[in-house]
């Protein structure tokens, strides 16, 4: 199983974050220019946030 965790080292935290536009379900959110927040209960481990974040903030682990 994997599981979305968030870097929020490697996230500069000065724009808004182009994932939250780019999960399908609607699981990432972001709170001004803060690193974006996961919702567990919403998350599908698809992998499309990750792949997309340029700064590697987005990590899927395999558990
Ligand atoms: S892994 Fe997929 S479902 Fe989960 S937050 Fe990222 S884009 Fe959304």
């Amino acid at each position: 199983m994997k599981t979305l965790t968030i870097k929020k080292e490697n996230c500069p935290q000065t724009h808004s974050c182009p994932s939250v536009k780019v999960c399908p379900v609607g699981a990432l959110s972001q709170v001004a220019f803060n690193a974006p927040e996961i919702d567990y209960t919403k998350c599908i481990a698809c992998g499309k946030c990750s792949n997309f974040c340029p700064k590697k903030a987005l990590i899927l682990i395999q558990q």
